[in-house]
């Protein structure tokens, strides 16, 4: 398999994967030299299992960049929310990874 990042060829791994600072376990991923790691479809089944056994089932949402005023809108699903104790009004700190990854913290 090609990575579709930067076309070099993926390697076939065992990764890793945690939600919310949980261990899921390990699962077989194509991995680039890149950073970039693709689970299997075998893969993703079996951390989708794990994450439901372990309640930690719906932490990943995809939604849409929205717009308000001058700034952009991102929303928080509320599971994600309720598991870091989010509260309206509470201080955060926003700052970006790399072009794809933006972290939250909460200060
Ligand atoms: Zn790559």
């Amino acid at each position: 398999m090609k990575c579709p990042v930067c076309d070099e060829s993926m390697e076939r791994k065992m990764v890793p994967y945690s939600v919310g600072g949980v261990k899921l376990g390990v699962f077989e991923a194509d991995v680039c030299s890149c950073g970039e790691v693709f689970f299997t479809e075998k893969s993703s089944d079996a951390i989708d299992r794990k994450a439901k056994e372990k309640g930690l089932w719906g932490f990943e949402k995809k939604g849409k960049v929205g717009y308000s005023g001058n700034s952009l809108i991102v929303r928080i699903p509320k599971k994600v929310a309720d598991f870091m104790q989010l509260k309206k009004g509470e201080g955060i700190l926003i700052r970006p990874e790399d072009k794809k990854r933006l972290i939250i913290e909460v200060v």
